[in-house]
């Protein structure tokens, strides 16, 4: 059950489509404060924990809740609004819009969909709002991406893209931030720069769930590791109790 002081509380929830069972009966809770890692094999359901955790998807079964709030099957703005925020494995960077203006549309909480604020900056209506203009700024500096503000996102490095993406997700001030194989391209340097990243906003207050393949990073970074295999959770535990599982190892070496 979950307790006082768990962000997240995933409680036997189910995702099925027609006859793929993404998920079956997966119970997890993640702490304020953490950085939870989830691991497992291409299709054993992880993207789609995000995608019923962020609102994309509405379980099959179980319950959902953020803060002690109930948010199952809510509408993804307002999980937005509830503290959850997001990245995908396929950036999903405006690409007409410069590093800053991504930043801007973002950064705005009056309205519901990101598409909707879009379609508003584009006719202008914040083009002038300086406390907007001011946070951007602030958040390029946080993110070492003050150089790169005015540059459409297709024309940098592929690894500033991805700190664009993880910057833009932080622009809504979320509790609870989900990346979705955020060192995926990474070379070393960048996975290194990734980690500092993650742990400056686990410092902020913010708790952290990440689904990465790269294990060193995994080990470095988390404080507790989930395992998926078959749309279940099959382990559980600090980076180093469950590397040495023989399930965990066996389902990776059957990936
Ligand atoms: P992972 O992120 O661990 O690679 P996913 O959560 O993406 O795994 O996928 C788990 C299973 O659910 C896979 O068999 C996948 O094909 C299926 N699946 C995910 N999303 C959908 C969808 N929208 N429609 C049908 N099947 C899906």
């Amino acid at each position: 059950a979950p307790e006082d002081g768990d962000l997240l509380a995933v409680d036997g929830v189910s995702k099925h489509f027609r006859g793929v069972k993404a998920l079956q009966d997966v119970t997890l809770t993640v702490p304020a404060g953490q950085i939870r890692g989830i691991v497992g094999p291409n299709g054993s359901g992880k993207t789609t924990l995000f995608n019923v955790v962020s609102g994309l998807y509405k379980p099959t079964a179980g319950r959902v809740a953020v803060a002690g709030r109930d948010m199952t099957a809510a509408r993804p703005y307002r999980l937005a609004q509830a503290g959850v925020a997001r990245t995908f494995q396929n950036l999903r960077l405006f690409r007409a819009l410069t590093v800053r203006e991504n930043l801007l549309v973002a950064l705005d909480r009056t309205r519901t969909s990101g598409i909707w604020r879009y379609a508003l900056w584009q006719v202008g209506v914040w083009r002038h709002d300086r406390a907007l203009r001011h946070e951007a700024d602030a958040i390029l500096t946080r993110f070492g991406l003050a150089d790169f503000a005015h540059s459409l996102p297709g024309a940098l490095p592929y690894g500033i893209q991805r700190r664009v993406e993880v910057a833009r997700a932080m622009a809504a001030s979320p509790r609870l931030l989900l990346l979705d194989e955020p060192a995926a391209g990474l070379n070393g340097e960048e996975v290194r720069q990734l980690a500092e990243i993650v742990r400056s906003i686990r410092g902020a207050g913010v708790t952290v769930v990440v689904i990465e393949h790269n294990m060193g990073l995994v080990m470095s970074l988390c404080d507790r590791v989930t395992v998926f295999a078959n749309g279940r959770i099959i382990a559980d535990g600090t980076p180093a109790e469950v590397a040495v599982q023989p399930d965990v190892v066996e389902a990776y070496l059957g990936d």
